[in-house]
């Protein structure tokens, strides 16, 4: 199953070289806009948006120093939390769920614990609400990684702004880009004013962000079916040839974080592509809903949708098969083959030989057996009906 033509793994907003000519716009109005809030604060990655959240958290309550993830969330969260000096620790999925266990979450709530951090991942909606009831008045601050889930909606309210503070990654291959990015906001005001003065502190560094640009523009040109096999496709073969699945999906990252300010041309940029997100995404959930029944019908697999009140987007369709076996056999056969299946993270997070030293090995085994069954299935406009009926057809033989 060899083609010249690379789909993306996930369905980011196609960019536009119109967008690199940017009319001067406001990137935080347009998002604050379309997230249902008043305002939001652009930052330089969705890492950064959380060490903002993390340390305005500390600033408050300087004595809690331990922050609470899921067991099977992006490295680079674990990574934020060692980058401040703060303590890790993991709490485990529920069973075959994107949720956290309550009860693996509460074991590890004492009046340390800063943060907690539920997860929405791959589009979906977590139970913030859940998180909510365990912590209720405990001063535990609550912040929504909404990393992946950029327009979700939970009861026609935009996420984010259920727990405390919630923040959203504009990383390139994440629906809206800047090629590096994030978005903070928060319930209250006066976390947003506090996260504002910290961010105001942060250098510009011209030179960075001069890469950056470059790379924006690179990823404008490159996000097309020819050069993105040269840009994607390449490096991920070379990766699983060489048998490391964790470099092949570009999951290993430098401890250290950039922390700077996003410049104003990528935020221009950004502004005009974010025009077209609302219409983008719709267009997503009409694809992915009438992708899901056909994937239904095939024995032994789940597909992760939402659930009443949810509103997810649709960047991927996250599956779970029976066995790992019957996954990694898939894959063999589909994750080289050009047609945008991957996987979302290779491990949870103590299973990373290199997070060994600041992620707290414990077992989770539920976070374990998604990261062992699960695959991903691009949702990009790329996918034609032929080339998804192709991928259902290997899941059906295997
Ligand atoms: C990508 C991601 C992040 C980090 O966002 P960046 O913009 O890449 O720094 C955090 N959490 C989750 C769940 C992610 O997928």
């Amino acid at each position: 199953m060899r083609r010249l033509a690379e789909i993306p793994p996930t369905a980011g907003l196609p960019p536009r070289l119109s967008d690199l000519f940017a009319s001067r716009r406001d990137l935080p109005g347009e998002l604050s806009t379309q997230l249902g809030t008043a305002r939001a604060l652009v930052t330089c990655s969705g890492t950064a948006a959380l060490m903002l959240a993390l340390r305005v958290a500390h600033q408050r309550q300087p004595r809690r120093d331990v922050v609470v993830v899921p067991a099977f969330t992006c490295p680079l969260v674990a990574i934020a939390v060692h980058a401040l000096g703060l303590r890790l620790r993991i709490a485990d999925l529920a069973r075959d769920s994107l949720d956290f266990d309550p009860d693996a979450l509460r074991a590890q709530l004492d009046d340390r614990v800063l943060a907690v951090v539920p997860t929405h991942l791959g589009g979906r909606v977590t139970d913030v609400a859940a998180v909510n009831r365990i912590v209720a008045d405990s001063g535990i601050t609550v912040i929504e990684d909404a990393a992946q889930s950029l327009g979700a909606t939970i009861e026609d309210r935009g996420i984010g702004l259920a727990g405390d503070i919630g923040f959203f990654s504009l990383a390139a291959g994440k629906g809206l880009s800047t090629y590096e990015g994030g978005v903070v906001i928060a319930r209250d005001p006066a976390w947003l004013d506090a996260m504002q003065a910290l961010q105001d502190d942060l250098p510009k560094q011209a030179a960075f962000e001069r890469r950056r640009c470059i790379e924006l523009f690179g990823y404008t040109l490159f996000y097309r079916p020819l050069p993105m096999r040269w840009a994607y496709g390449l490096p991920l073969r070379r990766a699983l040839k060489r048998h490391d699945p964790v470099g092949a999906i570009g999951d290993r990252f430098p401890l250290e974080v950039p922390l700077h300010r996003m410049g104003e041309w990528r935020q221009d940029v950004g502004a005009n592509a974010a025009q077209r997100l609302p219409q983008f995404l719709g267009e997503r959930r009409a694809c992915a809903l009438s992708r899901l029944e056909r994937l239904r019908a095939i024995p032994g697999i789940h597909i992760y949708a939402d659930r009443a009140g949810e509103r997810g987007v649709w960047p991927i369709l996250l599956v779970r098969l029976d066995s790992e076996h019957r996954r990694d056999a898939v894959l063999d056969r589909l994750w080289t083959s050009g047609l945008g299946v991957s996987r979302m993270f290779i491990h949870a997070l103590p299973d990373y030989a290199e997070l060994r030293d600041i992620v707290p090995r414990q077992q989770c085994p539920n976070a374990a057996d998604l990261a062992a069954r699960s695959l991903t299935i691009s949702n990009s406009p790329r996918l034609g009906d032929g080339d998804f009926e192709a991928i259902c057809r290997v899941i059906e033989a295997s």
